[in-house]
């Protein structure tokens, strides 16, 4: 995909059932005039975003087109990602496993992969009670950096011989967009922790590779600012986000951070893009996994992402809020019944 130049908007919504050849004439019109055309095409009916000078492209009577059925300027700063966009939601592949539009991901796995028993002690038990996606990092941005930082390609080669024996993709954090390539060599999923997701150097790396990615809401950024780095991600051409709610800061102290269970349902308002929930590092204390993962369920999300450790006390990482291995069965086991009820909604 081009660079985007211009920052206003137009969604040309196409009829049902309109011809090629009407979608080809408006992205002919659209570049003609210098403009450029994202065409998303959805179940339903063809959308193409119009990106260039406002008044260039307001210009033209979309409207009298043949095979159009309404123009919408597009007012928020963020375009692609939004439900003006796309109306049906956005299904993510990833390694094989769907997220979103219906399909619901349990993630689990350790903070950070320490050791091959740690982590396959872990995998087997997530896999065996039903968890989709493996998570374990091999890059760990830390607060203080005297802490344990990873083990770089050594973790993500363990990653991988955990995804061949437990059968699971698996989810990694990229801190750095030079690692990028690294990480996407391995990983069925990239993540952009929260203290990076306004790195939109990083960002823009990870729009213009093919592996999946999953984006943590900053711990101070509103949903708007999160939307647009989603944006930054989409815009270079990949369109395959994952948006993972993680808590902000807020004046609270009894939790690590405050988890937002509000920006479920406003994204799933403003976006088409998939939300999960992180009970982990919101709470940051394993007596509230269990009730935030609940919450999350019941919230509508379309996934929820834990921290399980075999030995949490020897933890290098996050050890205070990782659950054990069968206190996660027994979440799973909470997980499936309130999804039985929410499908009855
Ligand atoms: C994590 O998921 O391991 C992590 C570091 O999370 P966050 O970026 O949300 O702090
Ligand atoms: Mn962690």
């Amino acid at each position: 995909m081009k660079s985007t130049k211009g920052d206003e908007s137009l969604i040309i919504v196409m009829a049902k059932g309109c011809s090629s050849e009407d979608v080809a004439h408006v992205i002919e019109r659209l570049e003609s005039i210098g403009a450029e055309a994202h065409v998303s095409e959805g179940k339903q009916r063809t959308v193409i975003g119009a990106v260039g000078d406002r008044n260039a492209i307001q210009q033209l009577p979309w409207e009298a087109f043949s095979g159009v059925e309404r123009a919408v300027p597009v007012l928020k700063p963020f375009k692609f990602v939004s439900r003006d966009f796309q109306v049906e939601d956005t299904v993510v592949d990833v390694g094989g496993v769907p997220v979103g539009g219906g399909n619901f991901a349990p993630i689990a796995g350790p903070c950070a992969v320490e050791t091959r028993d740690q982590l396959f002690a872990s995998a087997e038990a997530v896999a065996k009670a039903g968890a989709t996606i493996l998570r374990g990092d091999a890059f760990k941005p830390r607060t203080s950096p005297y802490s344990f930082q990873g083990l770089a390609e050594k973790g993500l080669e363990l990653m991988a011989e955990a995804r061949e024996e437990f059968g699971m993709p698996f989810v990694a954090e990229a801190v750095d967009p030079r690692d990028v390539e690294l990480v996407s060599s391995y990983a069925d999923l990239i993540r952009v922790g929260t203290r990076n997701m306004a790195n939109f150097t990083l960002l823009s790396e990870l729009g213009r590779q093919s592996k999946p990615v999953m984006l943590k809401r900053g711990l101070t950024a509103t949903i708007e600012e999160w939307l647009n780095a989603a944006e930054y991600i989409y815009k270079e051409g990949n369109h395959d986000v994952i948006m993972c709610e993680r808590g902000i800061r807020t004046f609270e102290t009894s939790t690590r951070n405050t988890l937002d269970i509000s920006a479920v349902p406003v994204l799933k308002e403003l976006s088409h893009l998939p939300v999960i929930v992180d009970p982990s590092h919101s709470g940051g204390k394993r007596t509230l996994v269990a009730s935030l993962t609940r919450i999350a369920v019941a919230s509508g999300a379309d996934g929820f992402m834990v921290d399980v450790h075999p030995a949490p006390e020897t933890a290098l990482v996050d050890g205070p809020q990782a659950i054990l291995p069968t206190e996660f069965a027994e979440l799973m086991e909470q997980v499936r019944a309130l999804q039985s009820v929410m499908e009855t909604f």
